[in-house]
């Protein structure tokens, strides 16, 4: 008899594991899911800073401050590949240099980003 509840106290702790891990991996799934969107985002933007433009090291080269609207309203957001909008278009002082500064906005998502232009120089 005493073997008996005790097999039958083994198989009811066993579906309580298999239950509190199923709990477990539920809880972890959520967690990840919530932090998704952040994770997106510090994606985009890395690799906002990798692109040319994305840092004032490593500006875009244009002939005249003309281009650089045009070329910023048509890179596509890095987020959602909406329409991009010039918000400002700035002169900024980087490293000693002169580099003119697009910063635009996702008219789909909201996404804000800067890209760094280099006047080229007439010879
Ligand atoms: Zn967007």
């Amino acid at each position: 008899m005493i073997w008996l509840i005790l097999a039958a106290l083994a198989v009811a702790l066993g579906l309580l594991l298999r239950e509190l891990a199923r709990i477990g991996r539920r809880a972890v799934a959520v967690v990840e899911s919530q932090q998704a969107p952040k994770r997106l985002d510090l994606e985009v933007r890395r690799l906002e800073r990798l692109e040319p433009g994305g840092t004032p090291e490593n500006p875009i080269e244009v002939a005249a401050p003309s281009v650089v609207e045009a070329h910023a309203g048509r890179t596509p957001c890095p987020r959602c590949e909406g329409p991009m909008e010039v918000d400002e278009h700035a002169v900024e002082e980087h490293a000693g240099e002169r580099l003119r500064v697009a910063r635009v906005r996702c008219r789909s998502c909201g996404h804000r980003r800067t890209q760094y232009f280099r006047l080229a120089r007439l010879n």
